[in-house]
């Protein structure tokens, strides 16, 4: 084969490839493996160690070993299961060998005292170890070698799909690469890669598929590896570049100019009923300034719950608003809109500043004044939540966005909200305020894109909440707690959790629990709020509860957001191990907003594993979102922090984000570099590692 056909049939669909069928293909498929060059990035997920032969005397039960020896003896177990056993022995020691399905084939192979490779765990049986269903080989004769060269590669699979078939079709795939290194080309410059001393991708794939014996498995289970480092940071910075991109996209267009409004704010600040602390006078600048160019700001606004965030926005539209622009906020539910609302309500009207709420509840005639209100200019600030962007609505002049995440608005709804200001020729300026602290590796990734501002101190007078964990067999206990806190005039709430698809259950579990706390706790004014109460219902219970007029409120997780009653001062949260730390640091934000002493009590059902245990311990000893996210983010994938529906979802193939977060400071000049001397490798390197996603990601 020529090598330009070569790298033709690389591109090919994997059909192409022998042993590989349609239905193959399709299972494939779903793996994201399409054409043959997909096998060579479809990494191994871990490797077996078949280079060496243990003697069966040092086996251990849950190791996983290649032993080599002789059948003794077998037979076919009839009582129970209908088994076949083999005992097989290499002098150092024996071990049962526990096969369930065997064919007649098989069971001859296996009787004669032939001599044996197998590989499998070990495990501890009735009569000393096992095997079951090893991969054995028959051996010719005592020098015919069992090991093999290279460790062997365990590829992820889906249902239907086989390891050897896998194994095989990357096999070839790693054939044709030799034959031709072009079909997946080196796209980092060698002067790059020398100085972060990584080897081509044209060694590292073949050496990650199957490493020869220069490589430990230790050095690819811990992810030390050079070829590995090598992938991870490319992927990283295919990441990286994808926002960069994007951003410069924007940087191009044009956007309104803002004048200071040095009167407005002043009079604003001599209205607040308290000081703005120093850390929002400092992102109040840092946004008031970004709004003064006439490239479109894109700025992230982050702050942990009650940090003061709605405030500092109020500062930033004004300047919109005094320069003759409207002012868009947008709130993930009804409850945080009206919220908001009543907020900058509050603080423009003394300033003769028109704010409007919209909402999905109002009567048609009501939603058409305000809508004409927003199409004619006479609203200056529009509060809502995404019902702000339907077809109907026409904004006059907008100028600012206003974006309260509150971990609601995937990434994706974030910037298809963006197209909507364009009316005027002009891309509005947009804020994005978030109480999900994100951690600098992965903002350096998925979010540079945007700038971001952090409220790193609260306001004065906040309390740590005092936060243990609690085994559920010490209920009774927690319930009289709740007895002796409430008898002090504070109120408290119950959270319980259940895995989020099922709002069914959690609520019954949330009814379940107000039955029982009810009989055991009488003459305690009890109230519940859930998902699946009528809107108004709702509202009637959390105003009973912020009006004092009960004591306990037993929930699910709906009060996350929304809720603040300052005397309320203790929490129960339950099943907290079912959760996600930055979703249990906003409930527990929930507590601690009045003066006095507050409590969170983590009642988790055991047994708890030893990474959930650490992870509770985290919220024990610390009450700072951003620390809790980092830890977290070691803890676990960044996907399952951050929770795919609530900040769009970062994947990644091969890069691990705790693992390999040592490469990620180098990320950012790396990109510089390419984009300097290599511009033609950009988009290539973006669709390889980002393909389809990236489309979406623009949306
Ligand atoms: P979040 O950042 O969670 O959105 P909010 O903007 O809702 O926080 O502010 C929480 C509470 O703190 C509000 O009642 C707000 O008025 C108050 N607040 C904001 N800034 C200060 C400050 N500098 N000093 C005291 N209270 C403040
Ligand atoms: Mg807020």
């Amino acid at each position: 084969m020529s090598s330009s056909n070569a790298n033709l049939m690389l591109h090919q669909p994997v059909t192409t490839l022998s042993g590989i069928g349609a239905q193959t293909a399709r299972r494939m498929e779903k793996l994201g493996i399409v054409r043959i060059v997909d096998l060579l990035l479809h990494l191994p997920l871990r490797y077996q160690d078949r280079t060496r032969v243990c003697p069966i005397g040092a086996l251990r039960p849950g190791i996983t070993a290649l032993v080599c020896g002789r059948i003794e003896f077998s037979e076919i177990l009839q009582r129970g299961r209908r088994s076949l056993l083999c005992r097989m022995s290499d002098g150092t020691g024996c071990i049962t060998l526990r096969f369930f399905h065997f064919t007649a084939r098989q069971q001859s192979d296996l009787q004669n005292a032939p001599l044996l490779s197998c590989f499998a765990e070990v495990r501890a049986g009735y009569a000393g170890l096992e095997m079951i269903h090893p991969e054995y080989k028959l051996l010719p004769n005592t020098s015919a070698c069992a090991t093999e060269a290279c460790l062997t590669p365990v590829y992820s699979l889906c249902e239907g799909l086989h390891q050897n078939t896998m194994r095989k079709a990357v096999r070839q795939a790693l054939t044709l690469f030799t034959r031709h290194r072009d079909a997946l080309p080196e796209l980092l410059p060698a002067a790059l890669l020398q100085r972060l001393k990584l080897p081509e991708l044209a060694q590292a794939i073949p050496l990650l598929h199957a490493p020869d014996n220069s490589v430990t498995l230790a050095d690819l289970e811990n992810g030390t590896h050079p070829a590995l480092k090598r992938l991870a940071f490319e992927e990283f910075l295919a990441h990286h570049l994808s926002r960069r991109v994007a951003r410069q996209r924007d940087q191009a267009l044009q956007a309104p100019v803002f004048a200071a409004s040095q009167q407005l704010s002043d009079t604003l600040e001599q209205n607040l009923p308290f000081q703005l602390t120093s850390a929002q006078r400092r992102v109040i600048a840092e946004i008031c300034s970004d709004c003064r160019c006439d490239r479109p700001m894109m700025r992230l606004l982050q702050g942990d719950v009650g940090s003061g965030k709605t405030v500092v926005s109020a500062f930033a539209a004004l300047q919109a608003l005094n320069s003759g622009f409207q002012v868009a906020v947008m709130a993930p539910t009804e409850l945080l809109a009206e919220q908001h609302y009543n907020s900058y309500h509050a603080w423009f009207e003394p300033l003769q500043i028109k704010t409007v709420y919209l909402s999905g509840q109002q009567k048609k005639t009501e939603r058409e004044t305000i809508l004409q209100d927003i199409a004619g200019g006479s609203a200056a600030v529009i509060v809502g939540t995404h019902a702000l962007f339907q077809e109907a609505v026409r904004f006059f002049r907008l100028g600012l966005l206003i974006i309260d995440e509150q971990h609601r608005f995937g990434v994706n709804q974030r910037l298809a909200l963006r197209a909507k200001g364009e009316t005027s020729g002009c891309r509005p300026h947009q804020l994005v305020m978030t109480a999900t602290p994100i951690p600098r590796t992965l903002a350096m990734l998925r979010y540079a894109d945007l700038d971001i501002s952090i409220i790193d101190k609260m306001p004065p007078g906040r309390q740590n909440v005092v936060t243990s964990v609690i085994p559920a067999e010490r209920r009774a206990e927690v319930i009289a707690r709740i007895d002796s806190w409430i008898a002090r005039g504070r109120q408290a709430y119950w959270v319980c959790t259940l895995i989020e698809e099922s709002e069914a259950l959690q609520c019954q579990a949330a009814e379940n629990t107000l039955e029982q706390l009810t009989q055991m706790l009488p003459g305690i004014r009890i109230a519940l709020v859930h998902g699946r109460m009528k809107a108004a219902e709702k509202e009637q219970a959390m105003l009973a509860f912020k009006q004092g007029r009960t004591d306990l409120l037993v929930a699910t997780t709906v009060i996350e957001v929304g809720v603040d009653v300052p005397n309320a001062g203790l929490m129960i949260i339950e099943n907290p191990e079912r959760l996600g730390l930055a979703q249990l640091h906003q409930l527990r934000g929930r507590v601690g907003r009045g003066p006095g002493d507050s409590y969170c009590l983590l009642m988790y059902q055991g047994p708890l594993s030893g990474t959930a245990r650490e992870r509770l311990g985290i919220l024990r000893e610390t009450c700072n979102g951003f620390i809790i996210a980092e830890k977290d983010l070691q803890l676990r994938g960044p996907g399952e922090m951050l929770g795919t529906r609530q900040t769009g979802q970062i994947t990644f193939k091969i890069a691990d984000l705790s693992r390999d977060a040592e490469l990620v400071p180098r990320v950012p000049q790396a990109a510089e570099i390419i984009q300097a001397e290599a511009p033609e490798s950009v988009q290539p390197l973006i669709d390889r590692w980002l393909g389809d996603t990236t489309q979406y990601a623009e949306v």
